[in-house]
């Protein structure tokens, strides 16, 4: 990490190129070049342009023509495509970490333990008996944002649609002709009418996509090894589905998966604190079977993408023979995991026709000598200048966040550090994020637990 010297120096140098800077308001009818390091992220362009306009990329690249009367905005940092989170589950990251004794043999076993009814399942219900889910979603919502994430799954739906975070299961707002993506599927608890109605999405045109958890467990544990079998017979071992955990899959079965199309979403931290190990992903690798990273929640995992990409990457550097390189890595937040859900021509890359979601990351590689695919695998939440969603400025270092969106953002505080956000998209809620911060606290204060703060900041 540099020292703060440095960020402060990187964060002067963008402010005084935004002081200049024209205001927008949302999706810029004027045209917007962000310049700076692009991670497409199939590849690293030094003194790139991004070009948006209403709320698209119109060009990315090193030869960009900037139109007449842009605001130009010049960064010293790193611009990737928006992190897309393919496994979450949003509400319970109010909660602190939990940090549970035992290692467990599978997710049906510690959902059955009394640590885990009155640290989390009784205080969750309480919350949402009070009718605090779209409070919960929201605050989730804002603890993505701040990791560099643009699209999630697991929210609560409707009613908390509220246009925030892309919420990739419920109303993705990337235009028609997309099949469904269905997410919250556990094997044991599938009816028939789910098996139907998964089999239809998948069958459709354009085809829909499936997130299902299946071996979520120790590899000795034969309940979750079995979940394999189960889901084979199911007939959901087809292209469109990505398996989620996957900790008790052999070689064998990630081989049958590539055959088949069937995706694969690593969350490896949350593996590792519940289960004492992590799915083989050398052999999912050396199968050819396409993977996402994603952080599950935050009690156990990471509180967002960009921790994750920092686990992943400092546990496959402990591997006798590290399966993946930090571009690997890269490409498993963002382009592979907009192909694992039928979205990969409107997110995940830095491409012309693509919806305007993207971040710019402090470009903390430099001082080691390293990439800009080592900077967003060691990039922490402080280091977030900026994140677009739909080409409107939602999150980022308060001096940036004013120029590029032209309205006042609130303003928040991660890991000691000032940041802005503006809910200037979100349909329904008028609150202020400081009025959903203090209701979750006092209601989770009620039931003896505390919010989880945004990010742990080195803890
Ligand atoms: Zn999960």
């Amino acid at each position: 990490m540099p020292n703060s010297f440095t960020r402060m120096g990187c964060s002067l140098i963008a402010i005084a190129c935004l002081l200049t800077a024209p205001v927008f308001l949302s999706a810029q009818s004027v045209p917007l070049a962000i310049t700076g390091t692009l991670v497409t992220p199939q590849e690293i362009v030094p003194n790139g342009t991004v070009l948006l306009q209403n709320g698209k990329i119109s060009a990315a690249g090193a030869q960009v023509q900037i139109p007449q009367g842009a605001t130009v905005v010049r960064t010293d940092g790193i611009i990737a495509p928006g992190l897309i989170d393919l496994h979450n589950h949003l509400t319970w990251n109010v909660f602190p970490r939990w940090k549970p004794i035992a290692e467990f043999g599978n997710r049906y076993d510690w959902q059955q333990k009394p640590v885990y009814n009155v640290l989390m399942d009784v205080p969750h219900s309480e919350l949402v008996s009070e009718g605090l889910e779209c409070e919960m979603e929201r605050y989730a919502e804002v603890k993505a944002i701040s990791e560099g994430e643009t699209s999630v799954v697991g929210g609560m739906n409707a009613p908390c649609d509220q246009g925030l975070a892309r919420n990739l299961d419920f109303d993705p707002e990337l235009g028609s002709g997309l099949g469904e993506i269905i997410y919250s599927v556990f094997p044991l608890t599938m009816s028939q009418f789910d098996v139907v109605r998964a089999l239809s999405v998948l069958n459709g045109k354009p085809r829909g996509a499936l997130l299902i958890h299946v071996a979520e467990g120790s590899p000795h544990d034969a309940s979750a090894a079995r979940e394999f079998s189960e889901v084979e017979e199911r007939g959901l071992l087809k292209a469109g589905v990505s398996f989620i955990h996957g900790v008790a899959l052999t070689p064998q079965n990630f081989a049958e998966m590539a055959k088949a199309g069937v995706g694969f979403v690593w969350s490896p931290r949350s593996n590792i604190e519940l289960y004492g190990d992590t799915a083989n992903v050398a052999a999912a690798k050396a199968a050819s079977v396409t993977m996402a990273l994603a952080p599950d929640w935050s009690p156990t995992g990471s509180d967002g993408l960009l921790s994750e990409l920092n686990y992943a990457s400092v546990w496959n550097q402990t591997q006798p023979t590290p399966p993946f390189t930090e571009r690997d890595l890269v490409l498993m937040a963002t382009s592979n995991a907009a192909s694992l859900v039928g979205v990969e021509d409107y997110i995940g890359s830095l491409a012309p026709g693509h919806v305007a979601d993207l971040i710019v990351i402090r470009d903390t590689g430099k001082t080691h000598n390293k990439d800009a695919y080592w900077s967003l695998t060691h990039a922490a939440p402080e280091d977030v200048e900026l994140v677009m969603i739909g080409g409107v400025a939602t999150y980022g270092d308060p001096a940036m966040m004013r120029q590029a969106s032209g309205l006042q953002p609130e303003t928040l505080k991660v890991c000691g550090m000032e940041k802005s956000i503006s809910f200037f998209s979100e349909k329904q809620m008028e609150k202020s994020f400081v009025q959903t911060e203090s209701s979750l606290d006092r209601a989770l204060h009620e039931v003896g637990r505390k919010l989880a703060p945004l990010a742990e900041c080195g803890d």
